[in-house]
């Protein structure tokens, strides 16, 4: 599959990644590794729908996403796939309760079911106590801890993690990793998640290497 962005206000075009073919399946953990600039968050915007391809398709499960319109690939979003990302990327003027809460608001659940889901998955990433702390308020491990309950709250078959703890210290990495793998053993969630740092790509069960936008092992390994 070829891909191409347009550069901003001009003609010419940049051809970031091409024939990448590769298939994760359920339950799996992958990771993609690849130098900075080698296309890897392009990838994962692909797979998102942020951004489409010039050439190709996108299937998750037997959804074919490339042909997805925009308003539905939104709906798809909201229900399939769970983000994680380097920066956290929590609202600052939300506590840790109300973040995690914003995907049932999103998808119109009512104020019952909404407290109910959001403490249990608050249990699950051990921050009962922290609910009503503020993003600021929190450690980063914590606050990464937010947005995996907050990825994870519409029980989206697949999370989408991009340098997951490339804002971390060495060990709260560790932790988080611990963490990943015991999301993906308890509740068979899938992870893709992308890493410039090999020792991180080893939690995934196998790794996808990207060099220069194109593939260049692991394709469709095991
Ligand atoms: P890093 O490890 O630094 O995050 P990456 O592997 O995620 O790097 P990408 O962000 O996917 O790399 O970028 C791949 C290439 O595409 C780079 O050459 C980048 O400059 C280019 N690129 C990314 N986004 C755009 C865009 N919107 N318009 C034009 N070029 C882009
Ligand atoms: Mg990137």
């Amino acid at each position: 599959h070829h891909f191409e962005l347009g550069k901003k206000g001009n003609t010419t075009k940049l051809t970031v990644l091409k024939d990448i073919t590769f298939h994760v399946d359920k339950g799996e953990i992958v990771s993609v590794v690849g130098k900075s600039g080698s296309g890897k968050s392009t990838l994962l915007n692909l797979i998102s729908g942020f951004i489409r391809p010039t050439e190709g398709e996108i299937w998750i499960g037997d959804q074919k996403v490339t042909s997805l319109s925009e308003a539905k690939f939104a709906d798809f979003r909201l229900n399939h796939m769970g983000f994680i990302f380097q920066s956290f990327q929590l609202i600052p003027t939300m506590t840790a309760y109300q973040n995690i809460e914003l995907p049932l608001i999103l998808k119109g659940e009512t104020e019952e079911q909404r407290g109910q889901k959001t403490i249990e998955i608050l249990e699950k990433v051990g921050l009962e106590s922290f609910k009503d702390h503020y993003p600021s308020e929190l450690s980063g491990g914590q606050q990464q801890r937010v947005s995996i309950a907050r990825a994870l709250i519409l029980e989206p078959p697949l999370i989408l993690a991009d340098e997951p703890t490339g804002s971390l210290d060495s060990e709260t990495e560790t932790e988080l990793l611990q963490f990943i793998k015991q999301l993906n053993e308890e509740l068979g969630v899938t992870f893709l998640i992308i890493t410039h740092d090999e020792e991180v790509a080893r939690i995934g069960h196998r790794t996808i290497t990207i060099r220069d936008g194109q593939l260049i092992e692991g394709a469709e390994s095991i």
